[in-house]
């Protein structure tokens, strides 16, 4: 099939994230990705501004990634994790071990973000059953969050965003406020108060507290004042619920340092991690539990934790974590991340003056442009395709998280990109016409 001929037959048949069939914008077809560039059959090359949704993070088919993709293959492709174990999942444990914040060691690998999230959420009630409550079975998480798309995940995620269409296939938990209170703006302690009122009130079910540490990433693009996490994590040891931080999107070094919580020097009962886990390779995400709660579990009566994907711990997924994480102790991001801290503040803090911005923010390898109106469609694709960069703009937010190998002059790029589609006409103002989709 020819190019056009492909286009046609993936619209008719195959569906997209968050996508019509059918009658869809225009897509690229990718052909080849190397570094911080993706090519498409029509001869664009592409700065992948986006990280591929933030995964990305050594930029497109690391060859150290690859090549330990490759030997692990020749070996083993998978083997079941029921009954076996194998040195692949063993060497990226230990390489976590030593890479995770400590205490932090009992580790769940799972299939995707979505999943570790899922299992972060049973191993809380499985906690509080072991503790003698078995009546602690709901969590509290904040309103503007994003957690995955499986029914517990949604069920945790912003209770009015994209999923409101399933709210009765979804388990029902307590919602917080968002933080107000900016990541660059000193920390307010009224920021609290809902967050404090609501486990108040509803605290003999409550068995955790779910957030996503400074980023709150796919529901809002909003970065809040670190302080916040100081008094969550007060709260809950207050009241014996634990603190689950999902670290998916935040983690490895994407807001600064190697995990957000590190803004807070905090550390939570269980974290999530997925996205950069395998520097973007192979799908991979794990649930890591400190030893108080893992010990807690094992010493009850169901002692089993009660979860196993049939792809738990896949020997190439690991292969490629063992590299992805090599990459992550011995490069030095912490300096990459802050030149391009430094680059997008820079570039972007003079487009808070464009007529249609609402707000400009930037923390490590993350730049938000948030406008009043979204343009359309139509005007962000002829934009990548003048610029050749890569951006994924939804509902009005207009943001860079790059591979975090991407260098200075790209960084200036991307964020002239970014400039054109917040220059671009915006698209009239419906209410209730909050779009996620395509
Ligand atoms: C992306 C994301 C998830 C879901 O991960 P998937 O791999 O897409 O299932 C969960 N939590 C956060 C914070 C995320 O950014």
């Amino acid at each position: 099939m020819n190019l056009k001929e492909n286009l046609q037959f993936d619209k008719e048949h195959l569906w997209h994230p968050y996508a019509a069939l059918k009658n869809t914008p225009a897509r690229f077809l990718a052909k080849e990705a190397h570094g911080t560039t993706i090519e498409t059959a029509d001869g664009l090359h592409l700065i992948d501004a986006v990280s591929s949704w933030w995964c990305m993070a050594h930029g497109h088919n690391a060859p150290e990634i690859v090549e330990a993709i490759q030997k692990q293959s020749e070996k083993m492709c998978h083997v079941m994790f029921g009954g076996f174990t194998h040195e692949p999942a063993i060497e990226l444990g230990e390489k976590l071990v030593n890479f995770l914040p400590q205490g932090l060691n009992r580790i769940f690998f799972a299939d995707s973000g979505s999943i570790a999230v899922e299992c972060a959420a049973k191993m809380a009630v499985q906690y509080q059953y072991a503790m003698g409550h078995p009546e602690k079975s709901k969590l509290v998480a904040l309103k503007g969050g994003y957690h995955g798309d499986t029914a517990g995940a949604m069920a945790l995620s912003d209770p009015d965003g994209m999923h409101v269409l399933f709210r009765e296939i979804m388990p029902h938990h307590y919602f917080a406020e968002r933080p107000n209170c900016r990541v660059d703006e000193p920390w307010d302690d009224t920021d609290f108060v809902s967050m404090e009122q609501t486990v108040a009130e509803h605290l003999h079910e409550i068995a955790a507290v779910i957030c996503e540490p400074v980023f709150q990433g796919g529901n809002g693009m909003w970065l809040y004042n670190a302080g916040y996490l100081k008094r969550l994590r007060k709260l809950c040891d207050r009241y014996g619920i634990l603190l689950i931080l999902d670290e998916i999107a935040s983690g490895f070094f994407r807001t600064g340092p190697r995990f957000a919580m590190e803004h807070a020097g905090i550390l939570p009962d269980i974290m999530c991690i997925g996205k950069a886990l395998t520097g973007g390779s192979i799908t991979m995400a794990a649930c890591v539990a400190s030893e108080m709660v893992a010990e807690t579990i094992t010493n009850s009566k169901i002692s089993a934790f009660m979860h196993g994907p049939t792809y738990m711990a896949n020997p190439l997924a690991c292969a490629a974590g063992i590299a992805s994480l090599s990459l992550f102790e011995n490069r030095d991001y912490p300096s990459a991340v802050k030149r391009i801290e430094a680059r997008l503040k820079q570039n972007l803090a003079p487009l808070r003056s464009l007529e249609n911005t609402a707000d400009v923010r930037v923390c490590g390898a993350i730049g938000v442009l948030e406008l009043k109106a979204k343009p359309s469609s139509d005007d962000i694709l002829k934009v990548i395709r003048e610029t050749g960069v890569w951006l994924r703009p939804f509902c009005n937010y207009v943001y860079t998280m790059p591979p975090l190998v991407t260098t200075e002059a790209e960084i200036d790029r991307i964020c002239e990109a970014m400039k054109r589609i917040g220059e671009c006409e915006p698209l009239p103002v419906v209410d209730g016409d909050d779009e996620f989709h395509e």
